[in-house]
């Protein structure tokens, strides 16, 4: 017997239509240079229906790629409804990739319109080009500055000379709403390619209070970039529950995002473990008002357990961890305890809390073996963690590499974990990060984060440096503290992981940098770090 309900599709078109219904006098909130610019959803989604009349006087059909190189923006939330709900399909492109990967993933994607931020002109004018599918760039701005891109168009001036009004198609809710590329891959980016349900469904799981919690009472800034798994998907979920929108522009430092959050009173923010680092830092020194803050959700790396205990005990900022992916849109696990777990003590709370967390519904996961058997949830055993839900892709984006992740319907996320009873996830390392000493493998997140929660250390990466008896041995690399950068020891290192590590399980050696190299979405890239040091003689120990 078949149920007897609406076959109602899942598409982003009901959530624009509905935001300038029910929450017309909600915002969004750009900081752009030293002011803030401020558009009501009233205002955003006849400037939606314009864009969407722009986009196919510009020639654009149902399925074709429009990539955007753009800050957190206004214009930019004006594209994530307008290309998707036109039946197109929104590319938003990493800033920070590499030339030969920007230009690779443009020609590998097909992009046939690329919108820019005036600021960003310059990256794409060397790069247009090498470009073989574009045929229109757009300026996002008022007018169109000197350029040597052609044919090209001023945001403001394409919205201007068209209609208010739209007829958004009734569309399939497995067409391709947007798409992403994978980062810190080693070889080409790989493409993922989400549909309107995906998306609809994430924003669901996002809202959820077990998950981000995200309600119509919040101000949400996504710090996260907008071409970082789509800001996480904040700015679906937002638009879907009414949430007001902060958008930082480029304006990324500490000292912004603290004015930013104390003028606009931001409730819910997110982003990866460096930006908080750096906050926290600059919250020893300043003083801000962050008191509307309530959810802070820091993913994309392990959040150091320091990092959370630190920020709630000293500054009274409560963080979320999450963990996600690009193929997951990005949603994972979340770390909020359950009602057992908020009775334990203080300090099993961080433990817990500076775990990855557990799957909401939509996110079913094992951890595998090598021989893809299931490892039991004992909080103490390996395995590789597989995931699958209705918001994970099922394969790359015309690439043959796709038979490597995708198996069985999982998706091997090549992340090694641990899963306790309670179903609590802690990823122990990337399957390539581990390092394998003799039989047993020593986790680098454990010793970067125990090495990081050392009051005169700013950063730290451990990496696997080959050893002619072990295989492998950890290498640390330390960026003290400007202020401790002439005082602080490899003794002080490692006598402060002797009472938290088998002796075993240290370092051989500790070498002190100025930074951790970051990749493009602002994560630890450990890979600069192999490179320069694949030939360390390591010291006898
Ligand atoms: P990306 O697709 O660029 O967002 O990268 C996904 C990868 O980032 C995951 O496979 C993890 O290795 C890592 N990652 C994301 N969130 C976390 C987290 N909370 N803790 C540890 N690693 C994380």
């Amino acid at each position: 017997m078949q149920g007897l309900m609406m076959d109602y599709p899942l598409t982003l078109t009901p959530l624009l239509e509905r935001a300038p219904k029910f929450f017309g006098h909600k915002e969004i909130i750009t900081k752009a240079g030293t002011t803030l610019e401020r558009e009501t959803f009233a205002e955003w989604a006849p400037r939606v229906a314009r864009l969407a009349n722009a986009l196919e006087k510009l020639g654009v059909r149902r399925g074709d790629r429009v990539a955007t190189f753009a800050w957190n923006n206004a214009r930019h939330m004006e594209l994530y409804f307008a290309v998707p709900c036109m039946g197109a399909v929104l590319h938003p492109l990493n800033l920070r990739l590499p030339p030969d990967q920007l230009v690779y993933i443009v020609n590998h994607a097909e992009d046939t319109v690329l919108f820019v931020d005036a600021s960003l002109l310059p990256v794409i004018e060397k790069l247009a080009p090498q470009f073989k599918s574009v045929k229109h760039f757009v300026v996002m701005g008022d007018s169109v500055p000197e350029t040597t891109l052609t044919p090209v168009h001023a945001y403001e001036e394409l919205l201007r000379n068209a209609s208010d009004t739209y007829p958004f198609p009734n569309l399939d809710e497995n067409q391709a709403a947007g798409m992403c590329y994978t980062s810190g891959t080693t070889g080409h980016p790989k493409g993922v390619v989400y549909s309107h349900r995906s998306m609809v469904l994430h924003s669901m799981g996002l809202a959820m209070s077990s998950s981000f919690g995200i309600a119509e009472s919040d101000i949400a800034m996504p710090v996260v970039p907008m071409f970082h798994v789509m800001a996480w998907g904040l700015p679906f979920a937002c638009i879907m529950v009414g949430a007001d929108v902060v958008l930082p522009g480029p304006h990324m430092q500490p000292r912004d995002l603290a004015e930013l959050i104390q003028a606009t009173r931001v409730t819910l923010t997110a982003g990866v473990p460096t930006l908080w680092l750096g906050l926290m830092n600059l919250l020893e020194n300043e003083r801000y008002d962050l008191s509307s803050l309530h959810t802070m959700v820091v993913g994309g790396s392990a959040a150091p357990r320091f990092l959370i205990e630190k920020m709630e005990k000293q500054h009274g900022l409560k963080i979320i961890h999450a963990w996600g992916m690009t193929e997951m849109s990005p949603l994972g696990t979340v770390s909020r305890l359950t009602k057992a777990q908020l009775q334990l003590p203080e300090a099993e709370q961080f433990d817990l809390r500076a775990k990855q967390g557990m799957p909401p519904p939509g996110v079913e996961i094992r951890a595998v073996d090598e021989m893809n058997q299931a490892v039991p949830w004992d909080g103490k055993t390996f395995g590789e963690l597989q995931v699958r839900g209705p918001w994970i892709a099922r394969e790359y984006y015309k690439d043959d590499r796709s038979a490597n992740s995708f198996r069985d319907g999982w998706f091997a996320t090549g992340d090694v974990v641990t899963i306790d009873a309670a179903g609590f996830v802690q990823i122990v390392d990337r399957t390539k990060d581990l390092v394998k000493s003799g039989g047993e493998w020593i986790s680098s997140v454990d010793l970067e984060n125990a090495i990081m929660a050392h009051p005169q250390v700013l950063e730290a990466a451990v990496i696997a440096v080959t050893h002619p008896k072990w295989q492998e041995r950890p290498l640390a690399c330390v960026a003290p503290k400007p202020e401790f950068k002439d005082t602080l020891t490899k003794k002080d290192i490692l006598d402060h992981l002797r009472t938290r590590f088998a002796a075993w399980e240290l370092p051989d050696d500790v070498i002190f940098i100025d930074a951790v190299p970051k990749t493009s979405v602002g994560k630890f890239d450990k890979k600069v770090l192999r490179a320069q040091y694949r030939d360390y003689v390591l010291p006898e120990r």
